[in-house]
């Protein structure tokens, strides 16, 4: 197990609302403070449905991950991997192939702290404290580029992560990571959008998030989506609400719309 930073251990904030405990707390886990549960607490009151949104996001990466290992992908590289909850990456990896290796990685130093905890005893997954932001030092981070071969396929896994960043039009970043993965290499993309969520709604989970330390949340629509998608080959059903993607029961669309963000999973052509 391996933090990757070689640095003191950052100090937590305590007093600035943070998405990493906020969305612990959406998930009904304890990893959060005082001024996280006050913030996402008011989230819920102006966003009853986001629950749902939580549910329906961490359902998706769970499908997401064993349908890339059906498709013999062992590696992934997970950006804003969160604090761990239940079905975690590695732990649903590894139910179809014991070898799979996971680099998680995030910002927040409580989820850091929790992964390297909950990773203390296995060689196949690490935990590197960075920002996704700078894809060349996590690409280099001894917990990344000493756990996964880049000359086979990785998928890397930006889900629920796109809209907080600060980067309006991530294509770059996301471009930098497709170069460093082989031919046949997934990327996963969650990305919050206003499907069934009123523009009051809406205005009320910016009005929130500006407290927060992500200010600004970026919904995009499917044709901004698979603009992102540039260089890989989607697979089906495309870019649709996530209760939609390869649901274990049939979903319908309306019942899929409450999702309220899309999701799509690409392989890398070339
Ligand atoms: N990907 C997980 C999931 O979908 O279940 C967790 C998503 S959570 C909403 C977003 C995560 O991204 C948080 O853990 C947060 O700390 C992390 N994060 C936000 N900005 C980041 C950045 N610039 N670099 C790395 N991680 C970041």
């Amino acid at each position: 197990m391996e933090t990757g930073t070689g640095q003191q251990p950052p100090r937590v904030d305590e007093r600035t609302p943070n998405i990493a405990r906020m969305y612990d707390y959406f998930l009904g886990g304890s990893a959060h403070f005082h001024t996280d549960r006050v913030a996402a607490e008011e989230f819920l009151r102006v966003y009853p449905g986001n629950t749902l949104w939580a549910q329906h996001n961490r359902s998706f990466l769970g499908r997401a991950v064993r349908e890339l290992c059906e498709l013999g992908i062992d590696q992934f590289l997970d950006l804003g991997s969160g604090i761990p909850t239940v079905g975690n990456v590695h732990e649903i990896a590894h139910r179809k192939n014991p070898g799979a290796r996971v680099a998680y990685v995030d910002i927040e130093p409580v989820a850091v702290s929790h992964a390297e905890h909950m990773l203390r005893d296995t060689e196949l997954a690490t935990i590197t404290r960075a920002d996704i932001r700078l894809p060349e030092q996590v690409l280099n981070a001894p917990g990344v580029a000493g756990l996964l071969d880049f000359t086979r396929p990785v998928a890397v896994l930006a889900v629920a992560i796109l809209d907080i960043i600060s980067v309006r039009d991530p294509r770059g970043m996301l471009a930098t990571y497709r170069e460093a993965c082989a031919p046949g290499s997934a990327l996963v993309i969650t990305n919050g959008a206003q499907l069934t969520m009123t523009d009051a709604e809406r205005a009320g989970i910016d009005q929130v998030m500006s407290g927060t330390t992500t200010p600004h949340v970026t919904f995009r629509d499917p044709e901004e989506i698979r603009e992102l998608f540039a260089g890989y080959t989607l697979l089906e059903p495309g870019v649709v609400p996530s209760a939609a993607w390869r649901p274990a029961e049939p979903v319908t669309d309306e019942a899929a719309r409450h999702s309220n963000g899309y999701a799509a999973v690409g392989i890398r052509s070339n």
